[in-house]
């Protein structure tokens, strides 16, 4: 399988002054090379992206729009399986997320569903007439919603292909343009979308640019530029604050879609056998999603048949080679993030919290950067592991006296991104979930992921909301007019 280098600049695939690798994160082999883009290749897709959404008729012509998302989508489909191989070499995913988030499930709808929502969103809507300053004549008034203009994309690499679909699909259904810059660590599945708009769609030169660089600081351009409009950011909310901070001297809209420190809280009346072990799932992919349920709450009363029913959970995650159809987990992305979450386990220890199980690199593993399944019980809801975000196959969990000290631990957090909640009774359950302050929340294991459905953070988890109406919404400006009734 070749991977494409080149960016897509103003409609052209360039090769860019120089290049850089990109690492398997399973085999610590080079995946792929990519173009490296610089701070002046960003100015040139930020000025291509301007013009064509002032100079070309992407904006106001929906069935182009209609028509090249189309295309886009039978492009991507015909080379569905290269981005399977691909997204398991670059972002060490296993196999087995890709027939779901890594890539089917957004393959499916992302694009699809805003194409269609072109004709059915409430492009515009009539005010009733009034007279409102007493001019004696009455005002016919209309709201029209309009593309927001250029969005720079800032990505991350934990669900490449899910992001940029996901944010590709709204901002194109809108009518605006849009300049992606790539994690620096999974650029190849971004640069092959590239391609793909740039041979096979009738998408408007500087519609779509992608640019990667190897250099963070190549993407703060898109915060600080003057012909960017908005900021669309998915990532950590450390950068999110950053960008947030740099997008205030142009007053850009900014839209973070950023971390969580999720709660699983089992009621006392759940099945525990069969809910429990399942804690176990927040492995999938090593722990690397913002939405994954990384605080266990449990009643005191049941305290220890829980953590022995975790245990065995994680105990038969498996994991391993991504390209294992078996294994639910693969390697962190980098030798950074691995050390990073050994260095949240060793916090975990040093503050108190019991390590029942795993805690370290996986013997037998010599390349590739794993870290074991691993659960920490005993742990106060004030200690490092419980209030940060770890991305690592990392589970604490918290003991808790009733509901009520339930949802206020779940609450007792910096974050507010997802959730679950388990119990015998669907009401409780129900009523439990109105009062935890988070963006998503799955009860009794139901899913609430939809390219229809809106994702995004309460609190430091982020602002705005990715898909749904919300999600086409942020990608609109407003515009209110008036006009006399009369001849
Ligand atoms: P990051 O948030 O620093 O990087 C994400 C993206 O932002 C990358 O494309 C990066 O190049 C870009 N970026 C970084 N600094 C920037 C700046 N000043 N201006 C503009 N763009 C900038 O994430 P990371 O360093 O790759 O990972 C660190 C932590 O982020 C992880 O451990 C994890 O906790 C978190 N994370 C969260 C998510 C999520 O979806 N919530 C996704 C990825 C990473």
């Amino acid at each position: 399988m070749s991977s494409e280098t080149r960016m897509l600049i103003d409609g052209e695939l360039l090769a860019g002054r120089q290049e850089f690798d990109v690492l398997n994160p399973a085999t610590e082999e080079v995946a792929g090379t990519s173009a490296d883009a610089d701070a002046s290749d960003m100015d040139r897709a930020v000025a291509a992206a301007r013009q064509a959404q002032d100079s070309t008729d992407w904006a106001t012509d929906p069935e182009l729009r209609k028509r090249s998302m189309v295309q886009l989508q039978s492009a991507l489909e015909a080379e569905q399986e290269e981005f399977r191989a691909e997204l398991v070499a670059e972002v060490g995913c296993p196999v087995l997320t890709t027939y779901g988030p890594q890539l089917d499930a957004p393959l499916r709808e992302a694009l699809g569903w805003p194409t269609e929502m072109i004709e059915q969103f409430s492009w515009s809507r009539r005010l009733p007439d009034n007279d409102a300053f007493g001019l004696g004549f009455q005002t016919h008034r209309e709201v029209w919603k309009e593309p927001v203009g250029v969005v720079g994309v800032i990505m991350p690499w934990n669900f490449p292909f899910e992001v940029i679909l996901n944010k590709l699909g709204p901002i194109l259904a809108m009518g605006n343009s849009c300049v992606i810059k790539p994690a620096p660590d999974t650029p190849l599945n971004a640069n092959r979308v590239g391609r793909l708009i740039a041979e096979q769609t009738e998408i408007p030169p500087g519609v779509v640019n992608i640019v990667p660089s190897s250099d963070h600081l190549v993407g703060e351009v898109l915060t600080t530029s003057p012909l960017v409009d908005m900021v669309a950011f998915t990532g950590s909310t450390a950068t999110g604050r950053r960008i947030m901070e740099a997008a205030s001297a142009t007053l850009k809209q900014v839209f973070l879609e950023l971390g969580g420190k999720s709660v699983n809280l089992i009621l006392d009346d759940a099945d525990f056998a069969a809910t429990v072990p399942t804690a176990a799932g927040m492995c999938m992919h090593a722990g690397q999603g913002c939405a994954m349920t990384t605080r266990l709450l449990v009643p005191f009363s049941r305290y220890d048949e829980a953590v022995e029913l975790v245990k065995t959970g994680f105990e038969s995650v498996s994991y391993g080679d991504p390209i294992d159809p078996a294994n639910l987990q693969g390697p962190l992305i980098s030798a950074k993030q691995r050390d990073r979450v050994l260095d949240y386990i060793q916090k975990g220890i040093a503050e108190g919290a019991r390590l029942v199980t795993g805690g370290s690199i996986p013997s037998g593993f010599d390349k590739g950067y794993f870290v074991e399944p691993t659960v920490f019980a005993d742990v106060d809801n004030s200690m490092t592991i419980a209030r940060e975000e770890i991305f690592g196959p990392v589970i604490a969990v918290i003991g808790y006296e009733d509901d009520d000290h339930a949802v206020q631990i779940a609450n007792d957090s910096e974050y507010g991104l997802s959730g679950s909640i388990a119990s015998a009774d669907l009401d409780r359950a129900m009523a439990v979930a109105r009062r935890i302050r988070t963006g998503t929340l799955a009860i009794n294991g139901g899913s609430w992921y939809g390219a229809d459905a809106p994702f995004g953070g309460y609190k430091a988890s982020g602002v705005g909301r990715q898909c749904g109406v919300e999600g086409l919404e942020i990608f609109t400006e407003t515009k209110t007019v008036g006009w006399p009734t009369g001849p």
